[in-house]
Formats: structure tokens, C-alpha cells, sequence
């Protein structure tokens, strides 16, 4: 008789879970920014170099960490953000998993820069491969700095994977703009190769939207809303002559996370038929608001499907709220509320 079972060292387990949460630096970015929020940031810059592929970092000015909880942050499962399988269905942060920092430092090299504010020194962390490199007192502003370099370094069969700069560069743009929609109220900045290429000052969504996608869209945008005991509907449409030919601003929010459904996008295309070409995608940045216990929010960490449990009601309020949007703007000559 033998026994062949071992349990995996935690590098290589990690290394394992960081092919679920790290494709790509789109997807660290997105963890990052994630963290940056749960932490109650209102300030977020983001730093890209060689389209992530060789530095990706985000500075907060959340509440940071002590030394203890910032050696902690890299251990897998290691949470402050639930406690009990309770916590689990009443979830208020984007992160519970504990999982982000740890796939991520078991795949790149990661430095930690973090400082509680009511302490004089913060802690500097230096991480490779899942293994400690550094560790010690070091003076930081207030807040947290991730700076993820060269992922998957140790794992070249990945990092040969990651398309061209430009490819991996639009996902990475892609990203920031969820998230940065999503939260006007937080400033935001994304620099590549020391070129700025977006400063967002908090405000509203209105200049969020313009800050994002540009000067035009001042004029184009029709507020749009529709309340129900189900599920809230707020935002922006953008006026069907804005509609383009490219798909890629089109946003939906479900409780403040992005989310993609092919079958509510259909629903704000009917609203616009017979106003924009069948070739052609009309802006939205829609928020929906619904009671969590209605909804299945897939909670991969990629994942960013949804189900809805009565999801007729839901198409019907989105499309009725665009029906509205459209007709109380007299962008549609006659009003049509008919669903
Ligand atoms: P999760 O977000 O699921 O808890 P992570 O691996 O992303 O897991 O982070 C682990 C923990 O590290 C978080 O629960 C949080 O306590 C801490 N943390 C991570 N990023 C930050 C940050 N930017 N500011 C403050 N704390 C952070
Ligand atoms: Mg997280």
C-alpha cells in the first residue's frame, strides 16, 4: 500500500486559483480597482505601462492597513470583508473572496505601499511568486499603492498568451471606464507610458459620461428613469443621431456592478427602432437598482452575467424607461408608452 496524496504547497495552489481571477492586466486592474473602492477611496489613480504587461498600479486614498492585515491581504481566503457564511447574503462590497491579492502576487511581483491614517509610518511589502521579499516600516501617504509588475514573469506560458499592447490596452480602458461610471462621486485618473489619458474629477454621471467618452456627448444625453416596486431604472441614453456604427458604450449596472445581458440590451433596441438604423448601437449607461434576493449575480470574479428571477418585468421597465426617455425629450414625434 502507498499514499499518494499530498496537500499543494500554497505558491503553487495560488498559482492555480490566479488563472481564474488573472487573464489578463485587465482583470488584476479590475481587482485592484475593486479593492481601492471597498476601502472607501475617494481618490483613484491608475498607472499603466506597456499595457499592463509590465506595470499596473492603483493609489488610494482609502483607509489602508495595519502591517499585520497588509501581510495578511496576500494570504488566499484572507478577508476583512465577511465573516460568517451569514455575511455571504448580504453582501455590500465588490470583494469576500480573499482571493484577488493572493493570485495576483503568486503571478507577478507585486509591491504593497499602505497607511493607516492614524498612524505616522505605513509598511512597505515587496512580494514575488507568492514569496516575501520585503517587509518593513516605510513613510507613505495615507491609503494604499498596489504596483503589480511584469505579470506572469514565472509563468511564460500565460504571458506569452497576452495579446498585442493595443488588444490588451482596450481591455484595460474598457475596465476603467465600468468602473470609473460607475462611481462619479470618486475622482479618477489612468496614465500609460507617463501619457494621461484621463483625468475625471468627482461630479455627476452627466460629466462623468463626457469626461469618459468625450465633449460631444454633452448635447446628446436624455436623462432617463423609471421607478417601480421591482426594480429602479436611472441614467443616461444618448439621442438616436448619436447612435454609431461600433458597439462598446453600451453599460448596464446592477447595483453598481457592470454587467452584460444581450437580452436587456435587446430591450433598449426596440425602444429605439424605427429612430436609429438596424446597424447601428445607441449609448446607454443604465443603472439598475432590484432587491439582491431577486437576482443571481454570477460572483466569479470574471463573470459578469446575471439572472434575474422575473427578468419580463425588468425588460419591460428598462424598455419603458427608453420609451419615456425618448418621448419626454420629443425625440420620438409621437409619445408611445406601450410596452
Ligand atoms: P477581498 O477583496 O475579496 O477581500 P483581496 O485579495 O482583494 O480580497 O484583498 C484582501 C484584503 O486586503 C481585503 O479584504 C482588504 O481587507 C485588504 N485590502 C486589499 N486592497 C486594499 C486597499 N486598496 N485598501 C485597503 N485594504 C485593502
Ligand atoms: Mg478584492
Amino acid at each position: 500500500m502507498s499514499d499518494l496524496i499530498q496537500l499543494l504547497p500554497d505558491a503553487i495552489a495560488n498559482q492555480i486559483a490566479a488563472g481564474e481571477v488573472v487573464q489578463r492586466p485587465a482583470s488584476a486592474l479590475k481587482e485592484l480597482l475593486e479593492n481601492a473602492i471597498d476601502a472607501g477611496a475617494s481618490k483613484i489613480q491608475v498607472i499603466v505601462k506597456e499595457a499592463g504587461k509590465q506595470l499596473i498600479q492603483v493609489v488610494d486614498d482609502g483607509r489602508g492597513m495595519s502591517p499585520t492585515d497588509a501581510r495578511m491581504s496576500f494570504e488566499r481566503h484572507a478577508t476583512s470583508k465577511i465573516r460568517n457564511s451569514q455575511d455571504l447574503f448580504s453582501i455590500r462590497t465588490f470583494g469576500f473572496r480573499g482571493e484577488a491579492l493572493a493570485s495576483i502576487a503568486a503571478v507577478a511581483q507585486v509591491e504593497l505601499k499602505t497607511r493607516q491614517e492614524s498612524e505616522e509610518l505605513g509598511t512597505l511589502i515587496q512580494i514575488e511568486g507568492s514569496e516575501v521579499k520585503k517587509q518593513e516600516p516605510i513613510a507613505t501617504t495615507p491609503g494604499t499603492s498596489v504596483a503589480m509588475k511584469n505579470l506572469f514573469f514565472n509563468v511564460p506560458a500565460r504571458r506569452n498568451f497576452l495579446k498585442s499592447n493595443p488588444v490588451e490596452m482596450r481591455h484595460i480602458v474598457e475596465e476603467f471606464q465600468r468602473v470609473a461610471l460607475s462611481y462619479p462621486e470618486i475622482a479618477f485618473t489612468l496614465m500609460q507610458n507617463d501619457m494621461e489619458l484621463f483625468r475625471l474629477h468627482a461630479g455627476k454621471l452627466s460629466q462623468r459620461v463626457v469626461g469618459l467618452f468625450g465633449k460631444n456627448y454633452q448635447s446628446q444625453l436624455v436623462p432617463c428613469e423609471e421607478l417601480t416596486p421591482h426594480v429602479n431604472v436611472k441614467g443616461y441614453i444618448g439621442k438616436p443621431e448619436s447612435a454609431k456604427k461600433t458597439r462598446g458604450e453600451q453599460f448596464f449596472f446592477v447595483n453598481n456592478r457592470y454587467i452584460k445581458s444581450s437580452y436587456l440590451h435587446h430591450a433598449v433596441s426596440t425602444a429605439f427602432e424605427g429612430m436609429i438604423q438596424t446597424d447601428q448601437h445607441p449609448f446607454y449607461v443604465l443603472f439598475l437598482e432590484i432587491d439582491p434576493s431577486h437576482i443571481d449575480i454570477n460572483v466569479h470574479p470574471t463573470k459578469t452575467e446575471i439572472k434575474f428571477d422575473d427578468e419580463r418585468t425588468v425588460y419591460a421597465v428598462v424598455r419603458a424607461a427608453v420609451r419615456q426617455a425618448l418621448g419626454a425629450h420629443h425625440v420620438v414625434p409621437s409619445l408611445d408608452f406601450s410596452l
